[in-house]
């Protein structure tokens, strides 16, 4: 310990624990050993040609991982909320509004973060447990026979209800309209666990983050924008310089980041894109899809007891990323978060908004293996037992059968 800390705060801190302890919020993820080393090599002068090597790489395993070869990647040294903001700052103008469809917590953000930026914005109620209401976007579409409305930005996976709406058919649904505005797609808690495939969603703009499926630490944000976004965005949209897009296409180093690159978070995405390449896209998102499988069946038999259930009610928006699991009155979530990471090393979410206080969240996303999450449910099992939480049994054992029967 360094002489930073006095010695009361020296006493203060735990000393490290044996063993691994086990992160299981929906971000930050757990990052692997070959991300961190990358991140950890030292730093060159910028114009060393191994900076452009760099970046060149990780705009192209962005846009292969996207599947977009001809949409830009612009890259900034910020958190999710950053590259909301740049989205926004790119696409907002006096003349227009953003139609951000409510999906929980993450679409509510977005929404007051881009009205603080002076923007207008229009948004669809969010029904809770439920999937993105298609019908309201479409209905909100068919109304602006003057095309106010911009664009239509949407979360995949909300990562406070665990929900993963239907991208396609948002997409079918402005289709049918023939309004022109630009689709944007948030697909921070998402990209990496679950299908994303830009141009066959004709998304024109989406946005992510490091610090969930990536594999990586936070701090790295990333937008892609298509031909059609620039040239909207080029033309209607307000003054801004720091997110600009135009300002960062260009080769020059520099002017591409507005200032020095961050080297150490793109060494470690060249590595994380590496890993997923390797591993196999389908074969990834097939193990996202299992090791969120065997959560719900493990919530499934704890939820006959009557204390806890599924947050989602429509299987068909059951999310590959997180799990939020709603308690009945009486229940302490955040307690329950408190003794499974002190007591037993598992490292959960609580709830945000409107649900705080009402649910908690295991993560299920990023480098994750089945005896990871075994060992998470073990650990929240525990956990639930010391705070006498009631809960149905078999959990574990259909967890198991789960994985038994599901894993390659
Ligand atoms: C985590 C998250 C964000 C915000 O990311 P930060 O890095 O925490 O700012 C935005 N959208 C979604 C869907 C997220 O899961």
């Amino acid at each position: 310990m360094s002489s930073f800390h006095s010695p009361a705060q020296r006493s203060a801190i735990t000393p490290r624990l044996p063993g691994i302890r086990f992160v299981h919020s929906p971000g930050p993820t757990h990052v692997p050993d070959e991300v961190m080393h990358a991140m950890q090599r030292p730093m060159t002068d910028l114009a060393d040609p191994r900076v452009a090597a760099l970046i060149a790489a990780c705009e192209a395993g962005m846009k292969e991982l996207l599947n977009s070869p001809q949409s830009d990647v612009f890259f900034y040294a910020s958190n999710g909320h950053g590259v909301w903001e740049a989205a926004s700052a790119n696409l907002g103008s006096d003349q227009h509004t953003l139609l951000i469809a409510g999906s929980g917590h993450f679409s509510d953000q977005w929404a007051i973060q881009t009205q603080g930026l002076g923007l207008s914005v229009m948004r669809t109620p969010h029904q809770e447990g439920q999937r993105i209401d298609v019908a309201a976007i479409e209905s909100a579409l068919r109304t602006d026979t003057q095309h106010r409305i911009a664009a239509v930005m949407v979360v995949q996976t909300d990562t406070a209800s665990g929900i993963t709406s239907d991208l396609l058919a948002i997409r079918e649904a402005i289709d049918r309209t023939g309004h022109p505005a630009l689709y944007v797609v948030d697909v921070v808690a998402s990209l990496g666990a679950t299908t994303f495939d830009m141009d066959a969603l004709r998304a024109d703009v989406c946005l992510g983050s490091s610090q969930k499926g990536l594999m990586m630490p936070p701090g790295l944000g990333f937008v892609a924008a298509n031909a059609k976004a620039l040239a909207w965005s080029q033309q209607h949209a307000k003054p801004r310089y720091y997110w600009s897009w135009q300002e960062r296409k260009t080769d020059n180093q520099s002017a591409k980041f507005c200032g020095t690159p961050p080297l150490a978070h793109l060494a470690g995405l060249e590595v994380s894109l590496g890993l997923l390449k390797a591993e196999g896209l389908a074969a990834v998102f097939a193990r996202h899809e299992r090791l969120g499988g065997a959560v719900r069946a493990a919530v499934n038999c704890w939820a006959t007891a009557g204390a806890l259930k599924l947050h989602c009610q429509d299987p068909l928006g059951f999310s590959s990323s997180v799990t939020a699991i709603e308690v009945s009155q009486g229940v302490d979530p955040e307690a329950l978060r408190v003794v499974a990471r002190e007591k037993f090393q598992v490292a959960m979410a609580g709830g945000l908004g409107p649900l705080a206080g009402r649910v908690f969240r295991i993560g299920h996303l990023g480098d994750m293996n089945e005896p990871m999450i075994l060992g998470a449910l073990a650990g929240i099992e525990a956990a639930m037992t010391v705070q006498k939480i009631p809960y149905g049994p078999n959990g574990m054992a259909a967890a198991i059968a789960y994985l038994a029967k599901h894993t390659p």
